[in-house]
């Protein structure tokens, strides 16, 4: 573990994220990156001595809307907005007008007209969380759309290991599993090939997108060869919920072959970490000791930082929002 220094409380020095919403890695750049990062890390350290954080969201509506299955994310943008002082509303679809034939749009329509500042919005296709960004006054931020972006997970993921290991640069990472469907290895990938990680990619072929090595990525399709001297393995979910047909022969033996367990977990180096975005299939794409080992799985951990991953993000759009504001004001005036 990398010694925390007094710094990490009094926050980065200078912030470089200017966007008005958050709706993937893509197109970041390394120095906003890390601006989310050091910012985590302040906020890690604050909740880890359970210490106040500034009240950034206070009189701020902070509305949570997910159309999709959450534990993880959505309890941690919950805590991460009420640690900043919003209000925060968390909107069940199944409970709502979504039920009743109401559209995205009109819902969003809906929504905006109730003046919240942040919208926190899974949803089950690719693309939703930008489409609302253009019709929603407030700030938007993307908590799983569909396969494609899942920014918060891959900044917590970056996170965790950054502060293991004090650098991304030079790591050595494999995404295995279901790169197919995931948003987590898309973002996962962004993010890390743009802060210079070597990103490995392992799994069967009928579980990875075509032409993925263009997101410059090596691929694998054997464990043994692919977890060869990594320095982090990130195992992922089989995403059934959104497969059409079958894309593995059985549940037994995807585990035989990709699996992690302590045997080919052996091929990366003796203290590579493991690491999980959760729900895990315990058994299927992890065994259940190695997820549990405390010396090797890191994945608690990364439930912890999540929180405050979240609270970075709504912090640097709230900023903006602010600058925003002042300046509609300022117009106006
Ligand atoms: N929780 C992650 C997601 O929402 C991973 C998963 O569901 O397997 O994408």
């Amino acid at each position: 573990m990398v010694p925390i220094t007094v710094s990490l409380m009094t926050g980065p020095a200078r912030i470089n994220f200017h966007h008005p919403h958050l709706l993937g890695i893509e197109g970041l750049s390394a120095s906003e990156i890390e601006t989310l990062l050091d910012l985590g890390d302040h906020y890690v350290e604050l909740n880890r001595r359970d210490e106040p954080a500034e009240p950034l969201l206070a009189n701020r509506t902070q509305i949570n809307l997910f159309f999709e299955n959450s534990t993880r994310t959505r309890m941690s943008f919950e805590l991460a907005g009420k640690q900043l002082g919003a209000r925060v509303i968390n909107m069940v679809a199944e409970a709502s007008s979504i039920k009743k034939g109401e559209t995205l749009l009109d819902t969003a329509m809906t929504l905006n007209a109730l003046h919240p500042d942040v919208l926190v919005l899974r949803h089950r296709d690719s693309g939703a969380s930008a489409l609302l960004a253009q019709k929603m006054d407030c700030a938007v931020v993307n908590a799983g759309d569909g396969s494609h972006e899942h920014p918060t997970q891959a900044l917590l993921d970056a996170l965790t290991i950054r502060r293991r290991r004090g650098d991304l640069d030079g790591q050595v990472i494999a995404i295995c599993g279901d790169i197919l469907h995931s948003r987590v290895a898309r973002s996962n990938i962004h993010l890390l090939v743009t802060m210079g990680v070597r990103v490995r990619l392992i799994a069967p072929p009928t579980l990875l997108p075509p032409f993925i090595e263009r997101m410059g990525v090596e691929v694998f399709h054997d464990m043994h060869a692919g977890l060869k001297g990594c320095d982090v393995v990130m195992m992922l979910r089989l995403q059934t919920e959104r497969m059409s047909g079958s894309f593995v022969p059985s549940a037994r033996e995807y585990f035989h072959y990709y699996g992690l367990d302590y045997a080919k977990l052996a091929a990366a180096k003796e203290d590579a970490l493991v690491m999980h975005p959760g729900p895990m299939n315990r058994g299927v794409e992890i065994d259940t000791d190695l997820a549990d080992d405390i010396n090797r799985s890191v994945i608690r951990e990364q439930v912890e930082i999540g929180v405050a991953i979240r609270m970075a993000c709504l912090d640097v759009l709230c900023r903006e929002r602010g600058k925003a504001r002042k300046q509609n004001t300022e117009d106006a005036a």
